[in-house]
């Protein structure tokens, strides 16, 4: 029985191992701590949280909640931990952190069919599952970059924010590109931005807004190289009152279809999937704090609505443009039994790296059964987050987490947005089932005793 190898021993890497452990595989896992520790993880267990103590919400009719519930279905070693750990957090699933890196480090190394080696890996395995997170090594990550095209791995997350079509007012953002026409980098067909148009004293009043906004504090190995493209818009904003005028924000090639004119600044919306569901702020990356992008961008005209589903970040963050660079099953296209799960796979979370990590460990035991990878269906948040990340466009491909613009619409358009959330998860839930009983086997695998 040959040995397979998942690199790092984190989120993904720990839920994939045992997954893989559970369905009869022999397991070598392998990470890197305490003798090449990373600049966030303070302890040498597996599962480790690197930030924030929460899984966010436990509510079906929540993203999140919604991604948890799919993942139960499949049976999770990480959701196991996380209960065992549990602290009052009304819905959020909210764990002591000790607790739960504990329950995940006892249950792995006392598996019968996992070893897990310390020590730095060097090179991507095969057959195995690579899932080193957005810290991953630096010799790793050469590694990869030689064997993906430079172009192919990240090294930092400068994101905008992502605004959901129905939030936008229709009434005050207009449908055009610059000149009417394609876009400096070739992307844009005719109309295909969203233009939210500002007068001289809207700019003005929103300048003073966004340069004296609350920042989130930078950790040290959070410390950004600015470069053009990356850099913050508040920032860009400090450098002078003319500077957004002149760059994300410039008016030119742009006429305000209620006026006939020229507006005195332009905030674009490009948008981020094909069903145009989803607006990405172009330029706006930022690293105001959450409750600050909301209060300071629902100042332009047309988002005094806006629902974020996605807010803006700027970190250290390691990760593959998969849309361009893997299989659909996250591995490369040389070699498809060297799968990719976690956040270096370009998604955004606690929740959703672990999540890629059970797929994998699914795919990569068909795989070595000579099956072929299954995907779930789009209908369901984590289908839904496999197609973003093959369908994306790797020319502005950027991290995603979990959220409801991301899946199918409803065959029939719901108003209420209650009553939209319990259709969308009663649906994903009925067809998550259904494909697991189809390609996975028979119901979850089975988690560490005492449960
Ligand atoms: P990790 O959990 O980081 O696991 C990767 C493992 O691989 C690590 O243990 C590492 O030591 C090991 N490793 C790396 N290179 C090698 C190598 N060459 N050989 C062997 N082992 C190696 N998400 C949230 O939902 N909430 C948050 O609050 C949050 N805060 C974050 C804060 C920071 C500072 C960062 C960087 C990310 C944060 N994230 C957060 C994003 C993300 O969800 C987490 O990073 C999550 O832990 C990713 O899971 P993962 O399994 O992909 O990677």
């Amino acid at each position: 029985h040959q040995e397979l190898h998942v690199v790092g021993g984190g989120l993904a890497g720990s839920e994939a191992a045992w997954q893989l452990a559970q369905r009869g595989h022999r397991v070598v896992l392998h990470e890197m701590r305490p003798s090449r520790p990373t600049p966030a993880h303070k302890t040498d267990r597996l599962g480790e949280l690197v930030c924030s103590n929460t899984f966010k919400s436990t509510e079906p009719t929540n993203a999140h909640g919604l991604l948890k519930a799919e993942m139960r279905l499949l049976g999770s070693l990480i959701l196991w931990a996380a209960d065992q750990a549990r602290v009052p957090g009304g819905s959020a699933l909210t764990v002591d952190r000790d607790v739960f890196s504990s329950a995940i480090h006892d249950a792995l190394h006392a598996h019968p069919n996992v070893r897990v080696e310390r020590g730095e890996v060097s090179e991507v395995p095969s057959p195995g599952i690579v899932a080193t997170g957005p810290l991953t090594s630096d010799a790793l990550a050469e590694s990869i970059r030689a064997r993906l095209g430079i172009e192919s791995l990240a090294f930092y997350d400068a994101i905008a924010p992502v605004l959901s079509i129905e939030s936008i007012d229709p009434e005050l953002a207009f449908r055009a590109s610059r000149w009417g026409k394609e876009t400096m980098d070739g992307a844009g067909e005719e109309g295909a931005y969203l233009n939210c148009p500002m007068s001289r004293e809207e700019y003005e009043a929103f300048l003073d807004a966004l340069t004296t906004a609350d920042q989130a504090s930078a950790h040290d190995f959070d410390k950004v190289p600015y470069f053009e493209g990356c850099m913050p818009v508040e920032e860009m904003a400090r450098r002078g009152r003319e500077s957004l005028r002149f760059g994300p924000m410039k008016p030119i090639g742009l006429r305000d279809p209620r006026t006939g004119k020229r507006p005195w600044a332009v905030v674009q919306l490009r948008m981020e999937d094909r069903a145009g569901r989803m607006w990405n702020m172009v330029g706006f990356q930022t690293r105001l704090r959450f409750p600050e992008q909301q209060r300071v961008f629902r100042m332009i005209p047309g988002l005094a609505n806006a629902e974020f589903l996605r807010f803006g970040s700027i970190h250290r963050n390691s990760y593959v443009n998969s849309p361009g660079a893997l299989l659909p099953h996250l591995a490369l296209k040389d070699a498809p039994t060297t799968l990719f799960a976690g956040q270096l796979t370009g998604v955004e979370g606690y929740t959703e790296s672990t999540a890629t990590g059970m797929l994998a460990a699914i795919n990569l035991g068909r795989l070595l059964r000579g099956e072929e990878p299954v995907l779930p269906p789009t209908t369901t948040m984590l289908g839904a987050l496999y197609r973003y990340l093959r369908e994306a466009d790797p020319r502005h491909f950027q991290p995603m987490n979990a959220n409801f613009g991301l899946v199918d619409e409803l065959p029939t358009p719901v108003k209420d947005k209650v009553v939209k959330r319990e259709q969308f998860a009663q649906r994903a839930l009925a067809d998550f089932a259904a494909w697991r009983d189809a390609h996975v086997g028979d119901g979850p695998v089975a988690l560490p005793d005492g449960v």
